[in-house]
């Protein structure tokens, strides 16, 4: 095909869109294949579709090459099958809901796990249907609190996602292996670099969970790895578990005035001038001997606040991420919650918690969190707060703290909950050495669902002895409007897009460089033929328009080969030039196109 831009709906931009904070949003606006609809919502243009359809042909060979079958859900869908899963409260602000003109609820989904279960429950009922992996490429829509950088986090986006159904746990892990190859597959073909990470189940419910993160700085994944080989998103790292202490000649706890300690670097000075510590006893204090309380305000899917305090180790501060990844255990209702520090107002509601000297006690007769006094109150900790080892923390009276205190001997906690900030130089939970953190963004997410959505949709078929059996499920998401911007973001310069060959919107950039009628005339040709040999082109025909703005947008638009036709047509050549690497080399004409389509056939 050969797009002439004289006739392509294209307007480029001098000027950055004033909404962008990432060079990808920037440049796919600026170079025209993307216009903002409304925040998180865009409008694809001519050479953004081209770009689009790329990536996704890539997605559908690979899932279509491990058998999976694609079908075509609507994006609206009625309320019932998520009430019966729950999700209708859980997806919690996250979910677009509407209504009919009858009054009946509706929702713009978000994810289709409800729906592919109930389709395979119409017409599937025996164990010889399975296993089966079905898919779709499709729109989806979250109501994101912060649509952000463009096409990376929008609140329509398209996904493709599968799902596989199999009638053991043997089927599962081998659809979730299929799916998992696939994907890497998947990235290598379109030429982004993954990582696959243990990731925490959240929302979804279901055990293994793997997240393809794409290492950039301006991801919103923190993750860790080992040198070891160790990967994990930072929500998903477990704490390496210190063993407990027996305390059975561990002196009692002690209050002590500690005056204008409210901070735990205050205390730890405190500390330090009123019970100094010989070096036989571990040496001068420090925040690490501390046990810090954080009290928490949990907004669960209700809509309801409660208050959660975490006890932490003076000297890590609490990741509200991991807190909210993990806390799903001990809250009342399942779904999607938001944790962020309470504010005065839970405070007050909460005249027992004493700002700034909170602490857990039992042998004190100050309340124990978790039980008696400020039983309303759940109190977890850290996995490093075991039985046996001995705290200065909060005496629940202003002004005093104590000294001492251990734990399981002292005091209790209603459980343990990963929810410190995960440091570089911490641990690899299987020894595989210390661990550096990076930052990445999710470009896919491949979960063992098990039984959760076939249970509560009553998806069951019959086994070899002819009994009903709950089907299991995975659930494997790849972010394609997504992978289009990481793409841009992974792939430009200063100038420009810089696509890679698979997925950019054409082979070739044709530039008919000046104003003679030759020159268009040989550009044409070219272009023609460029076209006869099966590359797409793009060729700036446009007459009136100056090399400089003409090589400018060239360079914008970011197609990996430019081939310019001009002043050097007097001598029998034009310039090719690689987008990528910058290098420009003059090639005859009459060899132009073998030159052109080699390179394109070879990189
Ligand atoms: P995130 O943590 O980035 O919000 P998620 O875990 O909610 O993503 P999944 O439900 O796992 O996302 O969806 C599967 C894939 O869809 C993700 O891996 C990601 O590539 C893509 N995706 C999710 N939300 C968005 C969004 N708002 N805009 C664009 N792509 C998205
Ligand atoms: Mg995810």
């Amino acid at each position: 095909m050969v797009l002439r831009l004289s006739k392509l709906f294209l307007r480029t931009l001098r000027e950055d869109p004033a909404d962008a904070e990432v060079a990808s949003h920037r440049l796919l606006v600026r170079a025209g294949y993307i216009r903002r609809a409304a925040p998180g919502i865009y409008t694809w243009l001519p050479l953004g579709l081209s770009v689009l359809r790329k990536v996704e042909r890539i997605i559908r060979e690979e899932m279509d090459a491990i058998g999976a079958q694609e079908v075509h859900f609507p994006a609206l869908l009625p309320k019932e099958p998520y009430e019966a899963t729950n999700r209708w409260t859980e997806y919690g602000e996250g979910l677009f809901r509407l209504k009919d003109r009858k009054g009946g609820d509706y929702l713009l989904a978000p994810t289709h796990e409800e729906m592919f279960t109930l389709l395979v429950k119409d017409l599937y009922s025996s164990y010889k249907d399975l296993p089966l992996s079905i898919y779709q490429i499709q729109n989806k829509y979250r109501d994101e609190a912060r649509p952000r950088a463009g096409l990376l986090r929008g609140r329509e986006f398209i996904m493709k996602d599968s799902y596989s159904f199999d009638v053991d746990d043997a089927g599962l892990d081998a659809s979730y292996a299929a799916h998992r190859a696939a994907y890497l597959k998947i990235f290598e073909r379109l030429g982004l670099a993954v990582i696959p990470v243990a990731a925490t189940a959240g929302a979804m419910g279901g055990s293994r969970s793997e997240e393809f993160l794409h290492p950039t700085e301006i991801g919103e994944d923190t993750f860790v790895r080992s040198a070891g080989g160790y990967a994990a998103n930072v929500e998903a790292v477990t704490t390496v578990v210190p063993a407990e202490i027996d305390f059975t000649d561990a002196p009692a706890a002690e209050i002590r005035d500690t005056p204008n300690t409210p901070t735990i670097e205050t205390l730890v000075d405190a500390a330090n001038q009123l019970v100094p510590r010989s070096e036989a006893d571990g040496g001068a204090w420090t925040a690490a001997d501390t046990l810090k309380n954080v009290v928490l305000a949990v907004t669960l899917p209700t809509g309801e606040r409660q208050i959660v305090v975490i006890g932490v180790p003076g000297d890590r501060g609490v990741d509200l991420k991991r807190v909210e990844a993990n806390i799903g255990a001990y809250l009342p209702v399942a779904g999607e919650i938001t944790v962020e520090a309470a504010g005065d107002e839970d405070l007050a509601r909460n005249p027992l918690i004493v700002r700034g000297y909170l602490g857990p006690g039992m042998s004190l007769g100050a309340p124990l969190l978790g039980l008696e006094g400020a039983a309303k109150l759940l109190y977890l900790v850290d996995p490093r707060i075991v039985s046996g080892t001995s705290w200065v923390t909060g005496a629940n009276m202003a002004g005093k703290h104590v000294f001492g205190l251990v734990a399981g001997r002292d005091f209790g906690w209603d459980g343990a909950i990963e929810c410190t900030e995960v440091r570089a130089g911490d641990e690899a939970p299987d020894g595989s050495g210390p661990l550096e953190t990076a930052r990445g963004i999710e470009m896919g997410h491949i979960f063992q669902l098990g039984r959760k959505y076939a249970e509560a949709l009553e998806l069951k078929v019959l086994d070899q002895n002819g009994k009903q059996v709950v089907v299991t499920m995975g659930s494997y998401g790849v972010g394609v409007t997504r992978a289009v911007a990481a793409l841009a973001e992974a792939n430009h310069d200063d100038k420009g897009l810089i696509w890679p060959r698979s997925v950019a919107p054409a082979d070739v950039h044709v530039v008919a460089v000046g104003r003679g009628e030759e020159i268009f005339a040989a550009a044409e040709q070219l272009s023609l033929e460029l076209e006869a040999a099966g590359l797409d082109v793009i060729y700036d025909d446009r007459p009136k328009v100056s090399p400089g703005v003409k090589f400018g947008d060239a360079e914008l638009v970011g197609v990996p080969t430019i081939l310019a036709v001009g002043r050097g047509l007097v001598d029998g050549v034009v310039e090719v030039k690689d987008r990528r690497t910058g290098e420009a080399e003059n090639v005859a004409v009459d060899k132009a196109v073998d030159f052109v389509v080699n390179a394109v056939r070879s990189n």
